[in-house]
């Protein structure tokens, strides 16, 4: 397997000892081949999936041209600059449309979503009708075509409403189904193997033995991957021993499209892991102009993309969002925009920064008078996971940008919408 340094190395920028978050994340674009599998589905497990196919209507939507509004169908023509009193012929309701033609002088009584009388062109609302014995008078003021829904007005037949690609949510799903169609084909599951590294980590329900911290790292990326909703491959806590390392890493890119593993990449220990990854296949080590997060490992082993993440709890999940998950949903074939958008707030408070990086610094977006500002939560080191749970946004402050004074406007990336 090669290829991968060829590739990031001829980037503009490309600098791994000091590498720019935006350049990382296009070294990473750049190395990535979406996966190819397809599955059908029935449209409602299709909920969150990507979409593979064109979804082509072989019908109009709506089929027929209905009325939007509950009233009167009449001919326009028929319409005089005063009053006009017509004669009501029938009934039509959704579902049951008037069967015969409505001639000169006559209207036809309608609910919402009943199909146009054949010679109707208009539908007057029912409120503005007054009855006079068996006639229905029509006010002045009446505009053609009112209140009509044309066929195909929604979508139309044999042009695509879905492009491959596209995520499906509640609306496509809607959408799918009111063109009739039942199975949909969308790329498979991407799989995702993940993995703890360190000596000093213990499983949940196990004691702490003096220097052992529990392994959170698996939790949270457990979090992170199944919002995505990608396939988990969960391969445990893994020893700093070169041994069950390459076992790990062996099995997991064998089974998985991406691999993901916290811990072993920072300056002491990747000495050895480089080693060992050498011999697997072809990994990077990065020194991202970041912070929190500040070294990384991204490569290949087989045909599996490899993300080495550090192992500090709040790194692991800036590292996710800020690079993982595009990669992910770039690797799950996705090609609708799914950035992160990012909101421009005012601070309500000075904040810390250093210019020559960017930081992601845990906030709480608030409301202070109508107005929403952002301040930080208290303790911004990498290890502190509470930050992240009392954070509701990041607050990226940008590569070249220094402190920050209370009311300059700083961006956020709300974390629900990290999803
Ligand atoms: P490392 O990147 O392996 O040097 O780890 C950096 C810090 O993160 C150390 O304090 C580790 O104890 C901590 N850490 C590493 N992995 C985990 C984990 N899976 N869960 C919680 N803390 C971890
Ligand atoms: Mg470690």
């Amino acid at each position: 397997m090669s290829g991968i340094l060829e590739t990031v190395s001829c980037l503009d920028g490309y600098d791994p000892n000091a590498l720019r978050v935006d350049k990382a994340a296009a070294a990473i674009r750049a190395c990535l081949s979406p996966i190819k599998g397809t599955e059908k589905v029935p449209v409602r497990e299709s909920l969150g999936r990507v979409l593979a196919e064109d979804i082509v209507p072989s019908i109009d939507v709506p089929a027929h041209d209905n009325s939007a509004m509950d009233g009167y169908a009449v001919r326009f023509s028929d319409l005089q600059p005063g009053e006009t009193a017509l004669s009501e012929v029938g009934s039509a309701f959704a579902g049951r449309p008037f069967d015969g033609r409505v001639g000169p002088g006559e209207c036809v009584r309608l609910m919402t979503g009943a199909v146009m009388p054949p010679g109707t062109d208009t539908v007057v609302i029912q409120e503005v009708v007054r009855k006079n014995g068996d006639k229905v008078v029509i006010p002045p003021g009446q505009k053609k075509s009112q209140n009509v829904r044309y066929a195909g007005e929604d979508l139309e037949a044999g042009s695509a409403v879905l492009k491959p690609g596209k995520r499906l949510g509640p609306a496509e799903l809607g959408l799918i189904a009111s063109l009739g169609i039942g199975e949909v084909a969308v790329k498979r599951k991407l799989r995702v193997a993940f993995f703890s590294t360190g000596d000093e980590l213990a499983s949940v329900g196990t004691a702490l033995k003096a220097g052992e911290v529990y392994d959170s790292n698996r939790y949270t990326l457990y979090g992170m991957l199944a919002r995505l909703g990608v396939e988990l491959i969960d391969l445990g806590v893994v020893r700093d021993d070169p041994a069950e390392l390459e076992k790990a890493f062996t099995k997991a890119s064998a089974q998985a499209d991406a691999v993901i593993t916290t811990g072993g990449v920072s300056v002491g220990e990747a000495d050895f892991v480089k080693q060992l990854m050498a011999k697997l296949g072809e990994v990077l080590f990065w020194k991202i102009a970041m912070r929190p997060g500040r070294p990384m490992a991204f490569g290949k082993i087989g045909s599996s993309y490899l993300f080495g993440l550090p192992g500090n709890p709040v790194a692991v999940m800036v590292t996710f969002y800020q690079f993982v998950r595009d990669a992910l949903l770039h690797l799950s074939g996705r090609s609708d925009d799914y950035a992160i958008p990012l909101l421009k707030v005012p601070a309500s408070q000075p904040l810390r920064k250093v210019a020559g990086r960017t930081e992601y610094q845990r906030g709480i977006l608030f409301r202070e008078g109508g107005e929403w500002k952002v301040r930080i939560t208290g303790q911004q080191g990498s290890g502190v996971l509470r930050s992240m749970s009392e954070a509701n946004c990041f607050i990226v402050l940008e590569h070249e940008r220094g402190k920050v004074e209370a009311g300059e406007l700083v961006s956020v990336q709300l974390l629900d919408a990290l999803g």
